[in-house]
């Protein structure tokens, strides 16, 4: 949403800017002796000019006198009396010149009380900027001391966000429940007229990137009705209450503008758990949260305020949110399928410069489990790409190179391997390749590289499904353990020794045998048995044991035999392949990238050879 915001200038901006009235009114309003402006003289050359008869007039003050020459009225130069000089009197008259006091200037009541009031004025006026400065500054922490429990949710009307539901690419099942919502604003007699009651809530869940924001962003755009939005992050409060008496004004303020909509990005942040008992609970955001629930209890539905809220991890949400009544409507916002995907790709492809023949369906395929955020910075990245190689738009290379770099990295231009380092990458990276291509029912292989990337990566082996893979059965997932393994096999039995290069294999082949047995049901020992738990789902995915610790010994007996049988299967497939294997790899020795079809020609020829 484009909100325009005034740069802030700096705190000594508003400083001078006080200053300087002050002293306008002082020069204009109150004309005093500004001393600088006129001209200073020593006492010595005034007691001359005095005796030269040059003084028309003379003001005395204190340790100052003021004077003037050429019969001017007003004075023009002034002097310290640096002693007291008890003839100065005799010499002002032998002189001839006026003299007395300093005159008081026309000080009526009026323009006593004028510049009091003004000088007041003066300093309220700076007072309150500078007030309204700090607070700005100080956002949400002390500032608010000033304007107790006041949300600073925006408020964005139609027009201004600009976001349509076009500009969401897949997400379909999403869109169309956020539509009927936006519908619902628009023309409520349809629904009360049948007796249908809108959801007051609507949650969206899904992992980061995935468009849940823009979505909300979306509907905001849509629904020409008033639209809140505030990130939970905003109520978390210094002070215990605030971030209550916050969620009070914001409701309270949407009550007023109904129909709207408010949106609560990254609820998870207020709308944790409760926990009981133990020290320390932390008292602000609780009772944030039972304002929350109290308020979404409190309005009426009809009236047409509708809540979102999007969050991407939704298991730690208070189950008290998403009873019935609140957040009842779930909106998952999951992962672009291939379809998705390449909607996303056209959508942001619009915004750059495209050359003829853009196959955004293989770029799609390739960058299988991306988010649509990703997706949108392999666009730019092509862009970037384009640019840097002195073209004016993008072709498929960019898209293809930029798939990796998002993926996995820059390539490290300056990372040098030794020569056997290059070597072993070689037969490790055709290791997972073979393995793959040796087995049936794995994804096709379609780049192999051995140029190192950012990532730390020395080299890696792309595969890509033809399509999107919903389900997967055990004959799969042991095969994809093998692949992993593949790498490793290959160093071995090479070059009889093993590195570290396999430890990123290690970790996945790991998680994927504990999944199979205990979450998949996949061993016979325990079969169907849930033995972990997933605690994030769309961040990370780490599971917690839900067994006893003679169960989880038992566990990893199981997974450490799942993975010694697959690398022992990989090991064999390799073995019997050990011509293919020091050619493949010797070619890509050379090449340092290969594609899939290069793989497949030489794994073929060969194989007719025989
Ligand atoms: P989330 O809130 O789910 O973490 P965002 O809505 O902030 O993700 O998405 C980040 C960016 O990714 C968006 O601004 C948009 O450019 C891009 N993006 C994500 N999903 C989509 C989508 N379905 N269609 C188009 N662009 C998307
Ligand atoms: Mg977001
Ligand atoms: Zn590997």
């Amino acid at each position: 949403m484009q909100q325009m915001k005034k740069p802030k200038k700096p705190l000594i901006f508003y400083y001078c800017i006080g200053l300087l009235i002050m002293f306008v009114l002082n020069a204009v309003v109150f004309p005093q002796y500004i001393r600088g402006q006129i001209e200073e003289v020593d006492y010595g050359t005034f007691l001359t000019m005095l005796e030269e008869k040059n003084v028309s007039m003379a003001q005395m003050e204190k340790d100052y006198i003021y004077f003037a020459d050429n019969n001017e009225e007003e004075p023009s130069y002034y002097s310290t009396v640096a002693f007291n000089d008890p003839e100065l009197v005799d010499r002002l008259k032998a002189s001839g010149c006026k003299f007395g006091k300093v005159k008081e200037k026309e000080t009526s009541v009026f323009s006593t009380v004028f510049s009091i009031i003004l000088q007041v004025a003066v300093f309220v006026l700076i007072g309150q900027l500078l007030s309204r400065i700090l607070m700005k500054r100080m956002g949400s922490g002390m500032g608010n001391a000033m304007s107790f429990g006041k949300s600073n949710a925006k408020i964005y009307v139609a027009s201004e966000t600009g976001i349509k539901f076009t500009d969401v690419a897949g997400e379909d099942e999403a869109k169309e429940q956020l539509q009927e919502i936006v519908d619902f604003l628009h023309n409520p007699e349809k629904y009360q007229e049948i007796g249908a009651v809108m959801p007051k809530g609507a949650l969206l869940v899904g992992p980061p990137g995935t468009g849940k924001t823009l979505l909300a962003k979306a509907v905001a755009g849509e629904a020409e009705v008033p639209f809140f939005s505030i990130s939970g992050s905003e109520f978390v409060e210094m002070f215990v209450g605030m971030g209550a008496a916050k969620v009070r004004d914001l409701f309270k303020q949407a009550n007023d503008k109904a129909p709207c909509i408010v949106f609560i990005d990254e609820i998870d942040t207020i709308g944790k758990k409760r926990d009981s008992g133990g020290v320390g609970g932390n008292d602000e955001r609780e009772q944030t949260l039972n304002q929350l629930l109290t308020e979404m209890d409190g309005f009426d539905g009809s009236k047409g305020v509708v809540i979102l809220a999007a969050t991407n991890r939704p298991e730690t949400l208070d189950p008290a949110l998403l009873r019935p009544g609140r957040f009842d409507r779930r909106v998952p916002v999951e992962l672009p399928d291939l379809a998705g995907r390449e909607d996303i790709l056209k959508v942001h492809a619009k915004k750059v410069k495209l050359g003829d023949s853009i196959d955004f369906n293989a770029i799609a395929r390739a960058a299988a489990g991306t988010s649509g955020a990703e997706l949108a910075n392999i666009i730019n990245e092509a862009a970037l790409r384009a640019v840097r190689s002195g073209r004016a738009y993008v072709v498929q290379e960019d898209l293809e190179e930029s798939i990796e770099v998002v993926l996995a990295g820059y390539q490290k231009k300056n990372a040098i391997l030794s020569d056997k380092e290059k070597l072993i990458v070689s037969y490790h990276e055709i290791g997972h390749a073979l393995v793959a291509a040796l087995q049936t029912n794995s994804a096709p292989v379609t780049k192999i590289t051995i140029i190192p990337r950012t990532s730390g990566a020395l080299g890696y082996t792309m595969q890509v499904e033809e399509r999107d893979q919903h389900l997967m059965n055990q004959e799969e997932l042991e095969n994809k353990i093998a692949t992993y393994a593949g790498g490793r096999a290959a160093e071995e039995l090479i070059f009889g020794s093993v590195t570290t290069g396999a430890s990123n294999d290690i970790e996945q082949m790991t998680k994927l045998a504990r999944a199979m047995i205990t979450r998949y049901g996949m061993s016979d020992e325990f079969g169907m048995m849930a033995l972990e738990t997933v605690n994030n789902q769309y961040m990370g995915g780490d599971t917690s044991l839900a067994c006893a610790a003679e169960t989880a010994a038992a566990v990893d007996e199981k997974v450490k035999v799942l993975l010694k049988t697959q690398y022992k299967k990989a090991m064999e497939l390799l073995q019997g392949q050990k011509q293919k294997l020091h050619e493949l790899a010797k070619y890509l020795y050379e090449k340092e990238t290969i594609t899939g079809e290069e793989f497949m020609k030489i794994l073929q020829e060969s194989a007719e050879d025989r």
